[in-house]
């Protein structure tokens, strides 16, 4: 017992090398393994999707490949995984598990939505913006696990454009472990991305394809909300997830 010091001296005879010295408490050590987490979990932007791990995620047929690839991943993630599928099939849920996964484990993990990140690079950006920008992108080209969710088509500009192909060339060639997820088709996204997330070098991609969808999958249910985006395929026959919190 420390007496809520923190700290115990160690309990050794005057010839021992840690005579004098004092050790970490287990309620401290407990104390800093807590503050370790909590820090995290605030840096990863995963919060808000703590819900979303592998255990509620209702695997149905479609699903069932995506959810393998993406429980391997969190278990040792290595090379990018790219996640495909139309809106509400769970992309988005079986990305912030790999990062809760990855949490829970102490390692860290960031989550961003691609576009609030352009969002954030271009306010960052602006003149006279506190925000340092450097530090923002910095630290999402460096993170050691980077989940972007709901990479697009609709990137605005030619700078964004660029700072996104900025952002995948670095991760590329240093080979950071990286989550992608998408509605849309490689060739839809095409360019200098495309050709990063289907080198199979680095990159393995798994399609969650409704349509695919043939019989009965236990727990389906109606989305419950979110911010319902046209479907790019006609038909969407699978179960509905939905994509966001
Ligand atoms: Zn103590």
């Amino acid at each position: 017992m420390c007496g809520d010091a923190g700290y115990l001296r160690q309990d050794v005879t005057i010839d021992d090398p840690r005579f004098g010295t004092i050790s970490p408490c287990s309620c401290k050590v407990r104390e800093i393994a807590d503050r370790r987490m909590r820090a995290l979990v605030e840096r990863s932007n995963l919060s808000a999707l703590a819900g979303m791990t592998f255990d509620t995620f209702m695997v149905g047929a479609p699903q069932r490949n995506a959810f393998t690839r993406a429980q391997q991943f969190a278990e040792s993630p290595d090379g990018w995984l790219v996640i495909m599928g139309g809106y509400g099939t769970g992309k988005t849920h079986l990305a912030a598990a790999i990062g809760n996964q990855r949490l829970a484990a102490t390692e860290p993990a960031l989550f961003m939505v691609v576009p609030d990140l352009l969002d954030h690079l271009r306010s960052a950006y602006a003149p006279g913006s506190e925000l340092g920008y450097d530090d923002l992108f910095e630290g999402v080209r460096q993170a050691p696990l980077l989940i972007l969710d709901d990479l697009g088509t609709q990137i605005s500009t030619q700078w964004a454009a660029e700072k996104l192909y900025q952002l995948f060339n670095h991760r590329y060639i240093f080979r950071l472990p990286t989550v992608i997820t998408t509605n849309n088709s490689l060739d839809e996204i095409g360019g200098r991305l495309a050709s990063r997330m289907s080198d199979p070098q680095i990159s393995k991609c798994v399609t969650i394809d409704a349509d695919d969808f043939r019989g009965a999958v236990s727990g389906a249910r109606e989305p419950t909300g979110g911010n319902p985006r046209p479907y790019k395929r006609r038909s969407n026959r699978g179960v509905e997830f939905t994509d966001r919190p």
